[in-house]
């Protein structure tokens, strides 16, 4: 039985009566195959599993989609699956008051996607250490598709001893390979098909990489693979340690190649695990 709760209050007595372990999922709704991949594995490993689905406006710049996300609560509860405790606040609720004390996610968030959008990373932050502290879970998961979110949420965790273990969960694609996004409903039949140049060009760059492609050399191909398709406008496209983000040296043995990049109007980011061979 799941049981839906909307303000703090309701979440902290439901978490009240949980014995055993927790296990936290937070997303923004529009629940797909990689928000369930994340929910499955919660409910292999926690006696009692919570999911967040709330469009956090903090993490959206001016500009940005916040208004157009897809917000679909009802179609999400059937798409849920064996979830204990679903918590879907309001924006007055989550936000009673402008948050004075902020969280700084620092160097890492400043790079690639803290580049295009400054204040991305410090707005998850926020919302992620509030929900951390309303739920108090023993593991939490988030998607390796979100991998510098994910690598800043576990500096969080370690600098400010949460004592909360964070779990990645690795991408889910589609048939076709294009990773799942709750941002996919915004592309059209057309762009669907220029869209998947991302996970084209990561894996030819890992397969160049694994038959010997030096670090320099393989982050070139993926750029240069990802510029030549039509219709796709790269943000960047590169070689990055997955703890820290900054550049892999010329004699490492892994990296990890991330991408970003407009395909009309939306913004799509991927990423693969390379070994250099
Ligand atoms: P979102 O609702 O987009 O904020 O995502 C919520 C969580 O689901 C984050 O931890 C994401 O990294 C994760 N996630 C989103 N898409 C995927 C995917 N295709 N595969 C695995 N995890 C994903």
């Amino acid at each position: 039985m799941t049981h839906l709760v909307t303000t703090k209050q309701e979440l902290r007595q439901r978490i009240r009566d949980t014995n055993g372990s927790i296990g936290l999922v937070m997303t923004m709704g529009a629940l797909h195959a990689g928000h369930r991949r994340l929910i499955d594995a919660a409910r292999a490993h926690s006696d009692t599993v919570v999911v967040s689905i709330y469009v956090n406006p903090l993490q959206f710049a001016p500009g940005e989609d916040f208004d157009a996300y897809p917000r679909q609560l009802e179609k999400d509860m059937e798409i849920l699956g064996d979830v204990d405790i679903v918590f879907a606040p309001s924006d007055d609720e989550m936000y009673e008051n402008e948050p004075l004390v902020r969280i700084d996610p620092g160097q890492v968030a400043t790079r690639f996607e803290g580049a295009t959008r400054p204040t991305h990373f410090a707005g998850v932050l926020q919302v992620v250490a509030k929900v951390f502290n309303l739920v108090r879970p023993d593991v939490a998961y988030f998607g390796q598709k979100d991998a510098q979110q994910l690598a800043l949420i576990t500096t969080m965790v370690r600098d400010l001893d949460m004592g909360i273990d964070i779990v990645g969960v690795p991408i889910v694609r589609d048939s076709d390979g294009l990773a799942l996004s709750s941002r996919n409903t915004y592309l059209s039949p057309e762009e669907r098909t220029t869209a998947l140049a991302l996970v084209q060009a990561l894996t030819a760059a890992r397969e160049a990489a694994r038959g010997g492609l030096p670090p320099a050399e393989t982050e070139r191909l993926l750029g240069e693979t990802l510029a030549g398709t039509t219709g796709v406008d790269v943000d960047y496209a590169t070689i990055v340690s997955p703890e820290t983000f900054q550049g892999v040296s010329s004699n490492a043995r892994t990296g990890l190649a991330i991408v970003a990049a407009r395909v009309g109007a939306t913004r799509l980011i991927d990423n693969m695990e390379v070994s250099f061979g």
